[in-house]
């Protein structure tokens, strides 16, 4: 067996008695005051999927991945995750903002402990998996290093750890890497991209970036902008494990190239 089919295999074996949609969003609007922030946003992601959600500031998307979150709940229309209606945060659930919001007195493994503290698990049953983590996000050496001793792209591994040591299926994750430096964003990336083969998780991402978007992803959400709709949707059929070389091809370019047209149509770019 190839690699790559040992890798299919597993991800299959994951997968198995899991429900085929992860996150089920229906006719979600939301209103804050007479302002109208979401307009019917529809969209279902299949368990396993890498999808990212794209638009301009201001369009939704937070607004979008809160009410996922079971954060703020929807004006109208539901949201279900593995089937049940979403009205508090989701236990199978992992989230990474933009800011990395560490504890700045707790160490590397004390603020990725913090999650199983808050859920009321012991971090013993969890040593081999802090580890492996520590050992996927290259955080291997810092492991007791204070926040304010490492980079921000160091902090957004720790904020990664955290939202996966509890392994739950889904993934949520707004804008994590847009407060770092582009070459510190493809090195991120990257990892992502590992840590997610590795997983098969179910990932909403958010994004402004077309390219990081399309690195990514399984599938593209393109939102409108005021008030936030669905604008378009579109498939990336790239192989992966994908790296930065294939930036300039032909596939690559072509669907980067697509949304640009679409975010033009819709006059969105800013
Ligand atoms: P994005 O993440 O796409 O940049 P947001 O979801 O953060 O956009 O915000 C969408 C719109 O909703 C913005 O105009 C924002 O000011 C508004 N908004 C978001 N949350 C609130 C809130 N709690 N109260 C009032 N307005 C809000
Ligand atoms: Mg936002």
């Amino acid at each position: 067996m190839s690699s790559a089919d040992t890798a299919s295999a597993k991800s299959k074996d994951r997968r198995q008695g899991r429900p085929k949609n992860a996150i089920d969003i229906e006719g979600v609007t939301q209103r804050f005051g007479s302002f109208q922030a979401l307009d019917t946003v529809d969209l279902v992601i299949p368990d396993g999927q890498f999808l990212s959600v794209l638009g301009p500031s201001g369009c939704g998307k937070s607004t979008l991945m809160r009410a996922v979150a079971g954060l703020v709940p929807p004006t109208t229309g539901t949201v279900r995750i593995a089937g049940e209606i979403v009205e508090r945060p989701h236990p199978d659930v992992g989230i990474v903002f933009q800011k990395a919001t560490l504890l700045p007195w707790r160490s590397v493994v004390d603020n990725i402990a913090l999650q199983l503290e808050m859920r009321g698990k012991a971090i013993d049953g969890y040593r081999g998996r802090l580890k492996e983590l520590i050992e996927l996000t290259g955080l291997v050496g810092f492991e007791k290093a204070l926040p304010h001793q490492l980079s921000g792209g160091m902090q957004q591994r720790v904020a990664l750890c955290r939202a996966l040591i509890h392994d739950p299926q889904i993934l949520l994750m707004d804008e994590p890497f847009g407060a770092l430096d582009a070459m510190t964003r493809e090195t991120m990336n990257l990892e992502l991209q590992r840590v997610w083969l590795e997983s098969r998780k179910t990932v909403m991402f958010i994004t402004h970036s077309i390219s990081e978007a399309v690195f990514l992803s399984d599938r593209i959400v393109v939102m409108s902008k005021r008030p936030g709709r669905v604008a378009t949707m579109i498939d990336v059929d790239l192989p992966r494990p994908r790296d930065y070389s294939m930036v300039g091809d032909p596939a690559f370019v072509e669907a980067t190239t697509s949304i640009r047209q679409c975010f033009d149509a819709v006059g969105m770019t800013e």
